[in-house]
């Protein structure tokens, strides 16, 4: 059967010159890289290129870029330690209540500690409103920490304006830049932030590996204790084909920038034009403009997502329903909730991501598929016979 893969925002599929790059560092080229012979000094070596190639990609000196275990490891330690360094000038954290579990469950652990966190509210489209941020911020507010591209509905954020106001404040400032790395514009010096989360298997990397952008000089406490590894910032023998790999993606997001963005928006919009034309009483959730190029999270009224999501897996096509994350269980998605989507609405929704991978002819069979799915769970929904269907 045909596959087809449409939920490029859970993860990707690595890149074949990226697993190119890697694979002599799991055999020969294994030398620990704090190892003071050779084969340790190529070790870190490669270390050090792939930092310089990530580090171009958002535009920071390679020395203010810090590797992790991934996105979550990133998130967990820009608010566990920045609330630690900055401890005696206040305990409060601003955040937004559509994160992702990274921030939202790091910030349930800060709360039984000691710490207050105010989550601000979005509007209908899932954009932070300015003046709820500069609302928000007391003299004993430590941290800002907004997402940049929303992992459900895709809302892209104007990170520069909130950073800014953040500083006016004396605010320090981090995203969550996971899915907007290799998506948007993530130049750390335009957007002016403090820290920034990133992850390598979101765009076309190796899972396990991520990194933190910390600009010079910002107050953070260590996070992982051990050896003098990351400048004696972050201990642990380095993932080093994770990072290789990580570094090899990096370059060629950069490279392909252009083209990626060009041709996941185009089936992204042929994607939510279709299905908007084609099906009756849908929804497309998140804003039009400010958009993750790959992104379509679509509301499908009167039937369930999951019910969607398992039809479409029949056919061989992955989708995601919210986050992968929460699709175990049954609460309805924080972010939607958010967004002020009535719950029956929420059941309702589908996410379908498009990455480079796929092609015009994928879309088209999807939304085929799709409108024959609906017609079908339609028909046996409750409300079918009141519809006339
Ligand atoms: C995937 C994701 C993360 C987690 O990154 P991992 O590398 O999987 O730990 C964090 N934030 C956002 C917005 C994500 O999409």
């Amino acid at each position: 059967m045909k596959q087809i893969y449409l939920d490029y925002s859970a993860t990707t599929p690595v890149k074949e010159e990226v697993v190119k790059e890697m694979m002599p560092y799991f055999t020969e080229q294994f030398g620990n890289p704090s190892s003071l012979y050779d084969i340790g000094a190529a070790s870190k070596a490669a270390i050090t290129a792939a930092r310089e190639k990530v580090s171009r990609l958002i535009n920071c000196k390679p020395s203010e870029l810090y590797f992790t275990s991934g996105g979550t490891e990133s998130d967990n330690w820009t608010l566990f330690g920045v609330t630690d360094a900055l401890k005696k000038k206040g305990n409060h954290i601003i955040t937004t209540q559509i994160e992702h579990h990274a921030i939202l469950h790091s910030c349930d652990y800060l709360e039984k500690h000691g710490v207050d966190v105010t989550y601000l509210p979005v509007d209908k489209e899932g954009f932070v409103r300015a003046e709820d941020l500069e609302e928000a911020i007391t003299d004993r507010t430590v941290l800002v920490s907004i997402m940049y591209v929303n992992n459900e509905v895709g809302t892209v954020q104007n990170i520069k304006e909130l950073a800014r106001i953040a500083h006016e404040h004396g605010v320090l400032f981090h995203t969550d830049a996971v899915q907007a790395l290799g998506n948007v514009n993530c130049d750390v010096k335009a957007l002016d932030v403090d820290f920034m989360s990133m992850s390598s298997h979101k765009i076309y990397g190796p899972k396990g590996v991520g990194a933190l952008y910390i600009k010079r000089g910002s107050k953070i406490s260590n996070y992982m204790h051990g050896g003098a590894q990351e400048s004696k910032r972050r201990a642990g023998t380095e993932n080093l084909p994770g990072i290789v790999g990580f570094g090899k993606a990096a370059e060629l997001a950069g490279q392909n920038f252009d083209a990626h963005v060009a041709h996941c928006s185009k089936l992204r919009d042929h994607f939510i034009d279709r299905v908007t034309k084609e099906i009756d009483d849908v929804f497309v959730n998140g804003s039009r403009t400010h958009r993750h190029p790959g992104n379509a999270n679509i509301t499908f009224d009167y039937i369930e997502g999951e019910s969607i999501l398992l039809l479409l897996n029949q056919k061989g096509i992955s989708v995601s329903t919210g986050s992968a994350c929460s699709s175990a269980s049954l609460t309805p998605s924080h972010v939607l909730t958010a967004l002020g989507v009535p719950v029956e609405m929420i059941h309702g929704s589908v996410r379908f991501t498009f990455g480079d991978p796929t092609t015009m002819e994928d879309v088209d069979y999807v939304v085929d598929e799709l409108k024959e799915i609906v017609a079908k769970l339609r028909k046996i929904s409750a409300v079918s016979s009141e519809k006339g269907w």
